[in-house]
């Protein structure tokens, strides 16, 4: 018999116990308790001990199989682009996100698909993980254009959303950003979730250039626009990522926000206020030279939050815990990183949360 034991545990929905344990015969939980009662009900009991945390294991809420491994990119977030994705774009697809589905540490994934390729059919029907595949929208495009590129992708919504099977994973919709799609597009991707009832997921205030984008028209993602001959008043100015969205009416279908790191105040009290949670992706915002989120602001305004690794590319590995790791070195409370990464997560994804019970098989658990 064995007692294994840690500083912080979770059980259930209900969060965090500190100084929880279990007994267990090596092939089974037998109970589920605080440490100092079990080890006194068990004295003959021998002590494993994890330092920071047992339980079920994380969540991984956001992340892009399809851009395969390879080497971490180091730069602020334009380059990232031009550097690491656009050179990987002819690539993407199913055969890389095979290759980085087998380095994936967690079984729950919210995974961003680029392309139509057969990559939503794996994910649905084969692949080894349950959670969302988000099918990303993304471009800037003529009117006429744009409706046909609706009118697609409703048909390719509804030929997918047939694969679901109860307990698998879910097909979800990825606007990809404020600035890489119109707002009509914006809008019209979010009005389809809507109607055909799928998950959201938006990346929104990643870099400081979507902010000056949004702010004055300055910066990397405005120049690219401007390479690109793109309007200038395609998208309003003097505003935020976030009231961007909020005036457009985006933040009523309460989607998932990923990264959320240049906003203010006032940013994150709107995010609370629709109802909106955020996905935060910590390493790989620090890569891109974005800095980290203002985390005491939405814990002070009670956004709910789940961590992701990003992609290889720019998070490094597609392991959550390394996410974990990274904010406890940085000090933030223990107890709420981790119900981030393990309950938060799931909640985000919308995947029930565990309720551990004794006789589930010991690998029910990880010790961290
Ligand atoms: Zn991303």
């Amino acid at each position: 018999m064995e007692v294994w034991s840690a500083p912080y545990a979770i059980f259930g929905p209900e969060g965090v116990v500190p100084e929880g344990a279990l007994l267990t015969d090596g092939r089974r939980i037998l109970a589920l308790g605080r440490r100092d009662a079990l080890l006194k009900e068990h004295p003959n009991a021998r002590e494993r001990r994890f330092s920071t945390y047992l339980g079920p294991d994380a969540a991984n809420a956001h992340t892009h199989l399809d851009l395969g491994l390879g080497p971490v990119f180091r730069g602020p977030f334009m380059e990232f682009v031009f550097k690491a994705v656009f050179p990987r774009n002819e690539a993407r697809g199913l055969g890389l996100a095979k290759e980085a589905a087998a380095t994936a540490g967690q079984k729950i994934l919210g995974d961003i698909v680029a392309k139509d390729d057969g990559t939503l059919e794996w994910w649905l029907l084969e692949a080894p993980f349950t959670g969302v595949a988000y099918l990303e929208v993304l471009g800037i495009m003529p009117p006429e254009a744009e409706r046909e590129y609706l009118e697609k992708l409703r048909a390719t919504v509804r030929r997918l959303k047939k694969l679901e099977r109860p307990g698998g994973a879910r097909l979800g919709l990825s606007p990809h950003a404020p600035y890489s799609l119109t707002p009509s597009l914006m809008r019209g991707a979010v009005a389809l979730a809507r109607e055909e009832g799928l998950p959201l997921q938006i990346h929104a205030a990643e870099s400081p250039e979507e902010l000056a984008y949004f702010q004055d028209r300055t910066g990397a993602i405005a120049e690219f626009h401007q390479r690109k001959g793109l309007p200038r008043d395609l998208h309003p100015t003097g505003l935020t990522s976030i009231e961007y969205l909020a005036e457009l009416g985006v933040l009523e279908a309460r989607p998932l926000l990923i990264h959320g790191v240049q906003v203010s105040e006032a940013d994150v009290r709107t995010i609370a206020d629709h109802g909106a949670r955020l996905v935060s992706c910590p390493r790989s915002n620090l890569n891109l030279k974005a800095g980290l989120p203002p985390y005491a602001l939405y814990r002070k305004h009670r956004v709910p939050l789940a961590l992701g690794t990003d992609s290889a590319l720019s998070g490094g590995s597609l392991d959550v815990w390394d996410e974990v790791r990274l904010l406890l070195g940085r000090g933030l409370p223990a107890a709420e990183v981790l119900a981030w990464a393990v309950l938060g997560s799931r909640e985000a994804l919308g995947v029930p949360l565990p309720e551990l019970q004794p006789g589930e098989p010991l690998d029910a658990v990880v010790g961290w």
